[in-house]
Order: structure tokens, then C-alpha cells, then sequence
């Protein structure tokens, strides 16, 4: 039985100063999962000063230790994998084939990933007359959201317990509950007390406590850029280190050399992923003038390959949104897609009957975007594709620099040259050539208001440390 009814403080199960419980409603069927403690200020405070208490010994603690707690939480992840995946698909509706893949299989990939990333980097190294140290920055809160629970927490945990950090960790209060499986697997692992506490709740008072914490050395965010801005100014007032992982439009440049057949499938797939609730789904697919037709009728064609429904049913490749509150904000994206002009070529605000009351939309595609509707440029977070035409790659790559995101890109071409140099225009903290994938060794990160730092490999290690030079002379 899932421990749930009290956070993971110093070590230890302990009741929260809050009596209240928040409830994990399933969006599939409005069956409710679990309930966590709704967590207050005091808990916050109880959870940084065993964080502080745990510092000294675990920064002191040899790397290779540190890296060997690392093996085995992912050893406890891998052992509990079809329950976790079942809890997330629960919890926040992905299907359970990609709550396997994907929201498990790619935080044991980042836990995986570190004693390379972390091995890497030269912990010393000599710069003119000096010796430059890298030493543990302290104390980090990690503020999650909901759409990859797991991932988001182990992005963080990993790499600031490899840099010899400690942590409390306030998960997104919709999908809270794989965050208790990992404490318990934390726990089961032997971590020293302190080293990882988990605090549930909502933002207010639990992740505003943790962002203004004095106590706190730094606060590592992943959610809304509305948010993440929200921390910034809370954490400035005790000058702390901020890493913000936020929001994204990104844009898909289908340049006019495309195979067609080749490229507007993966972009379907990259953009209706996870229900299209993805930091970087490639939302706006840009397509050259001449070829929207074609374009037009390969993704009628294709749509039928992303059926809706029971995330835990054989064959489902988009469950229901997050939560009935996200699916209305979402069905008022796509009205105001209509009222705009832009033209529904599938999908649209009316779901299945069959599909009951579960927070379900269907895939969505609007072409003949103009970029500056309103669909075309905030980022939606539910399966909405804009196609938007262009005349020839210098307007493309103008059109996917206009936005106040720059979290990813994409470029398809059947000429690496070219593609090569339209990359390299694009504002983007990660540009994909064709179907090139995520490697967690690269940095991961956003321009402009996709966030602040970068995540993954050696360079999101490098968050999680201070930078000491020594200049030392003989007597
Ligand atoms: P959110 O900003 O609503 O919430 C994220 C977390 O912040 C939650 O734990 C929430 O409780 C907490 N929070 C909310 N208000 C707070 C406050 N005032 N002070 C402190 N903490 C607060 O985001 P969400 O809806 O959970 O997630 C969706 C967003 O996350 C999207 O914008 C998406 O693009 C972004 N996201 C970004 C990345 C990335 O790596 N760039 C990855 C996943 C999701």
C-alpha cells in the first residue's frame, strides 16, 4: 500500500501541519486515485532545516557514493515500474504504453545518465594563476509540474544529489503521487536522512514558502512561464540561483525539398504526444505556401492513427487531458481558433459520446493559421496543431522567431546543408534535424521566456554547483 497520508521529512513519515487532504482524480472517469496531505509553510520550514542539517555530510560524501544512492533508486524505480506507470496513467491520463516508455522509461534513462554526465566534468581545473573548484551550491527546491511527474523530479533529484546537493521536492498537486513512490524508494535505498524530503501541496502557501524559503540556495522550476516568473521575483528577494524550465510554442519548418510522407507524420506525433501537455510539442507546423495542400490532405490521411481514449486500454494514443479544468481551457483555444478565421481541418470541441465525461479532446488540426492568432502564438498545452504557411525559408525562419518562446525546434529537408543552416537560425534552446531525438547527455533548456539554466548531462550537473577559484601564493 502506497504511503500517502504524510510527507517524507529527515528521513521519516511525518503528519502535516495542515489537516487537509488534496484528492488525485482520475481525468479519465472522475474516479478519485489518492489523497495527499495538503501540506502548509511550517512543513516547508521543517523540510529545509533537514535539508540544511544534511548538507555538510552529503556535500562532504565522495561522488562515486553519491553516484552508487543513484544506482539504486534506479534500481528501486526499475522494480516498481509497472506500478508507477499505472499510477501516473491514473493519475494524469497518458497511456499506460507511454507512461512505460516514457515517464518511466526516460527518468530511469536520466538516472542512468549521470555518472557519465557527472564524470565529465573537471570537479578542478587550473585558470591562469588559480585553481578553479566546483563545490555543491547547497540547499535546492524542486517545484514540478503535472505532464511528465516522474521525469520532471528525477531531471532535478539526479543531478543535484550528484553535485552533492540536498532537496525538497514539491510536485505538481495533480499528479502527486509517483513523487511518494519514489520517497519510499528513496527511504528503501538508505539515502541518509535529510538528503531528499518531499513537501506535498499547491503552489500557494507550499511552492511560494519553498521559492522565498531564506533557506533555500536555489530553486529548480519546471511549469508555466506565468509561474516560473512568479518564482523568480519571490526568490530574488534572498538573491537565490533560479533554473526555470518553462513553456514553449515550437515551431516544425518543413522546408519545400520535405518527403511529405515522411515528415508530417512525426510532426503529428511530436505535437499530439501526451495529449499534446509537452513543453516542447511542435505546435506550429510551418509549411511552404505551394505544398498546404498536400500537407492538407497527408494529415487527413494520418489523423486516424491517434485514436482517444482509455489510457489503459490496448491501442490508445491520446488519453484525456490532465483535468476537466485544462480540457475547458483548451476547448476555448480551438473556439477562439474558429472565431479567428483559421480553418478546422479535424477535431474540434465535440468528443465522442462514448467517451463518457473523461477530460478528452480530440486531436486537433487548424490550417491557414496566420501567426498572429491567438492559437499561433500561446501555448495551448492540449492536442492543437497549427499549420501555417510560408513563401520560402527566410520567412519560415521569420515566423518561428516570432514568438516570446524558444524552447525547441524542427527542420525537415532532404538536404543536410541546408537544413543545417536554417537550424542554426532558429532561437531555440533545442533544434531537431528531421527525425533526430532527445539525448540525455546534450543540454536541455529555452531561450527568451522558454526559462532560465539548462537541465540534462554534464551542463545540468553544472547548475548545481559554485564555483570557487583559489589564488594561492607561497608565503
Ligand atoms: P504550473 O506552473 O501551473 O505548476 C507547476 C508547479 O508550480 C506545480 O507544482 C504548482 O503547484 C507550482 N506552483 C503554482 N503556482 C505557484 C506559485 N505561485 N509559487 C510556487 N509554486 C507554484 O504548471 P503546470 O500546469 O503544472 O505545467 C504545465 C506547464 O509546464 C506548461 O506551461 C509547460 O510548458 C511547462 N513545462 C515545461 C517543461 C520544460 O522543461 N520547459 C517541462 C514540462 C512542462
Amino acid at each position: 500500500m502506497l504511503r500517502q497520508d504524510a510527507l517524507y521529512l529527515g528521513g521519516e513519515w511525518i503528519p502535516s501541519a495542515a489537516p487537509g487532504r488534496i484528492e488525485v482524480v482520475n481525468p479519465a472517469d472522475g474516479s478519485v486515485v489518492g489523497a495527499v496531505p495538503a501540506g502548509a509553510a511550517s512543513d516547508v520550514d521543517a523540510a529545509v532545516a533537514a535539508a540544511r542539517a544534511a548538507f555538510p555530510a552529503w556535500s562532504h560524501t565522495d561522488p562515486t557514493t553519491r553516484l552508487d544512492y543513484l544506482d539504486r533508486i534506479h534500481a528501486g524505480i526499475t522494480e516498481r515500474a509497472e506500478e508507477i506507470a499505472a499510477l501516473i496513467s491514473r493519475e494524469m491520463g497518458s497511456p499506460l504504453w507511454f507512461s512505460r516508455a516514457t515517464q518511466v522509461g526516460s527518468s530511469l534513462a536520466v538516472l542512468a545518465s549521470m555518472r557519465s554526465s557527472f564524470e565529465a566534468i573537471p570537479l578542478e581545473e587550473e585558470i591562469g594563476s588559480a585553481v578553479v573548484v566546483r563545490e555543491p551550491l547547497g540547499v535546492v527546491g524542486c517545484i514540478t509540474p503535472w505532464n511528465y511527474p516522474l521525469f520532471q523530479i528525477t531531471l532535478k533529484i539526479g543531478p543535484a544529489l550528484a553535485a552533492g546537493c540536498t532537496v525538497v521536492v514539491k510536485p505538481s498537486e495533480l499528479a502527486p503521487l509517483s513523487a511518494f513512490v519514489l520517497a519510499e524508494i528513496v527511504d528503501a535505498a538508505g539515502l541518509p536522512p535529510g538528503v531528499v524530503n518531499l513537501v506535498s501541496g499547491t503552489g500557494a502557501p507550499v511552492g511560494e514558502a519553498l521559492a522565498g524559503h531564506p533557506g533555500i540556495d536555489m530553486v529548480s522550476f519546471t511549469g508555466s512561464t506565468r509561474t516560473g516568473s512568479r518564482i523568480a521575483a519571490l526568490a530574488s528577494q534572498t538573491i537565490k540561483r533560479v533554473a526555470l524550465e518553462l513553456g514553449g510554442k515550437s515551431p516544425f519548418l518543413i522546408l519545400d525539398d520535405a518527403d511529405l510522407t515522411k515528415a508530417v507524420p512525426h510532426g503529428l506525433g511530436k505535437c499530439f504526444g501526451n495529449s499534446g501537455q509537452t513543453c516542447v510539442a511542435l505546435t506550429r507546423m510551418l509549411v511552404p505556401r505551394a505544398r498546404l495542400g498536400e500537407v492538407e490532405e497527408q494529415i487527413a490521411e494520418r489523423i486516424a492513427e491517434f485514436p482517444i481514449g482509455d489510457p489503459l486500454a490496448e491501442g490508445t494514443r491520446l488519453g484525456p487531458l490532465v483535468s476537466q479544468e485544462q480540457r475547458a481551457k483548451v476547448i476555448k483555444y480551438i473556439q477562439s481558433g474558429v472565431a479567428d478565421g483559421a480553418r478546422l481541418l479535424a477535431g474540434g470541441a465535440d468528443v465522442p459520446p462514448e467517451l463518457g465525461q473523461g477530460a478528452y479532446v480530440a486531436p486537433t488540426v487548424f490550417t491557414d493559421v496566420k501567426p498572429d492568432m491567438r492559437i499561433a502564438r500561446e501555448e495551448i498545452f492540449g492536442p492543437v496543431l497549427c499549420v501555417i504557411p510560408f513563401e520560402d525559408d527566410e520567412d519560415a525562419i521569420r515566423i518561428a522567431n516570432d514568438t516570446t518562446y524558444g524552447l525547441s525546434a524542427a527542420v525537415w529537408s532532404s538536404d543536410p546543408a541546408r537544413a543545417d543552416r536554417v537550424a542554426r537560425e532558429l532561437r531555440a534552446g533545442s533544434v531537431f534535424v528531421n527525425n533526430a531525438q532527445m539525448d540525455l547527455l546534450a543540454p536541455f533548456g529555452g531561450y527568451r521566456q522558454s526559462g532560465i539554466g539548462r537541465e540534462m548531462g554534464r551542463y545540468g550537473i553544472e547548475e548545481f554547483f559554485e564555483l570557487k577559484t583559489l589564488r594561492s601564493r607561497a608565503a
